[in-house]
């Protein structure tokens, strides 16, 4: 089953537990509307080569269209799709965030580009998406393979299209260019205040944890860092190169030093040498998944020995692991609601944009805390009350609210 088929199929088993009208399902099995696009490139050797792209609009009952532009070789669009509609569960989750969901990619291997290539590839994807978006339309934002600075070139030339500063038509820009304080470590900021939040409920002291991460990139490798700076002891990350481990904990601030050095952290001299597959099946308090989708499958979710899995990823279990996983006493904090802190910044970059003003990184980090926070309590208090897993609960309470908004606008 794809990923999107997957997804698709959990939203029909939870509107139908809801009791919601049937219309529900009609109106989220599919995005609203989906662009495909090629994107010719003027390469550095002067040859063109064209490239596909998608954007997504998978619902606004809430508000404009929001989710991040993936760069990324293997991006299809069943995956745009199913992260689109991910992205509409996630702001609907989240209290007063009044947005819609929406996802965008390119397939390509950014590594692969030289930086000018890399930018001209970013504005033509903005140039080929520029009328389908918009400041209250459709907001996109950072994903894997994306970062501040592609974000910046496609603010600007959306802009010079507008003919006008419009850079609030996209998030996790710089700072110097409208980006929010805390931005780019607020996903990884929400994952840490759910795993704490995760920790009180199941009876482990946050201070002193055992985690692991897989993924090292902008939600993995800041959240090993946020955690071991709160006193958590990671003692395993891992990227695609490889993974690596160190019983006694990492110093996250020589490791993050070690990783900006070299652009990886499988090489790391004071670790020990592991597989990917062993990073996942480590003993541990918490597990963080934060790289990409279908890593933990029917193969090897038995085999996991964590209290705790934070989903930093978007879609990192597979439907049938997670039924394994939910048989267990695993405590599943799932994507939907782990990794929302990304999108509740931007949120506050896109309020601060409008509006002209920087807020303070206090005032972002606490607004995020009593976000994320409120989230999980209203969330893990739906699973109890309903006895169902934590999944299940953040589905069913994002589906109710975006119900409860499309029955008041009329179905349309
Ligand atoms: P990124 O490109 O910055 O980092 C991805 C990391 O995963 C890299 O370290 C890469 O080496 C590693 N990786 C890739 N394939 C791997 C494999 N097979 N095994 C082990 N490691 C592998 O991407 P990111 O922005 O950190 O996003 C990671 C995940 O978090 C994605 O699922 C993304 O959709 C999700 N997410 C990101 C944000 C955000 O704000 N960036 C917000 C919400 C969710």
């Amino acid at each position: 089953m794809s990923f999107f088929t997957q997804t698709q199929e959990f939203i029909k088993k939870c509107v139908d537990e809801l009791g919601v009208e049937p219309a529900v399902y009609e109106f989220l099995k599919e995005p609203r509307k989906t662009v495909i696009v090629n994107i010719p490139v003027r390469m550095d050797d002067g040859s063109i080569k064209t490239f596909i792209g998608y954007r997504a609009q998978h619902n606004n009952a809430l508000g404009p269209y929001k989710g991040g532009i993936r760069f990324h070789p293997d991006v299809t669009l069943d995956e745009v799709k199913a992260l689109a509609t991910l992205m509409t569960l996630k702001t609907a989750i989240i209290d007063g965030i009044p947005y819609g969901g929406g996802k965008g990619g390119v397939v390509v291997d950014p590594t692969k580009l030289s930086k000018g290539e890399l930018q001209r590839l970013s504005r033509g994807y903005m140039r080929a998406i520029a009328w389908f978006i918009g400041p209250d339309k459709d907001i996109p934002a950072p994903d894997v393979g994306t970062n501040p600075q592609i974000m910046a070139w496609m603010a600007d030339e959306y802009s010079y299209i507008r003919r006008q500063n419009e850079h609030h038509v996209i998030t996790g820009k710089p700072l110097e260019l409208g980006g929010s304080r805390g931005r780019t470590q607020a996903t990884s900021r929400g994952v840490m205040f759910i795993a704490q939040k995760a920790c009180q409920k199941v009876g482990i002291d946050f201070k002193g944890s055992k985690v692991v991460i897989q993924g090292f990139g902008n939600v993995g490798g800041n959240a090993a860092y946020l955690f071991g700076k709160e006193g958590a002891k990671v003692i395993a990350v891992g990227d695609v190169y490889g993974s690596i481990y160190n019983e006694d904990g990492f110093d996250v601030d020589d490791l993050m030093a070690y990783y900006k050095e070299n652009g990886t952290v499988s090489t790391y001299p004071k670790a020990q040498k592991i597989s990917n597959s062993e990073l996942l099946e480590l003993e541990c308090d918490i597990l963080v998944p934060a790289a990409l989708e279908n890593q933990i499958t029917k193969d090897n979710a038995a085999n996991l020995k964590c209290k705790i899995l934070v989903e930093g990823a978007n879609g990192p279990t597979t439907a049938e692991a997670d039924e394994i996983i939910n048989k267990t006493d695993i405590l599943v904090c799932p994507d939907v609601l782990a990794n929302a802190g990304g999108v509740v910044v931007s949120y506050f970059e896109w309020v601060q944009g409008n509006y002209h003003f920087q807020w303070t990184e206090e005032t972002v980090n606490a607004e995020l805390k009593e976000k994320m926070y409120n989230a999980f309590d209203r969330i893990y208090e739906m699973a109890q009350e309903r006895n169902v897993p934590m999944r299940k609960a953040a589905y069913m309470a994002g589906i109710k609210r975006l119900a409860d908004a499309m029955r008041l606008r009329g179905w349309r």
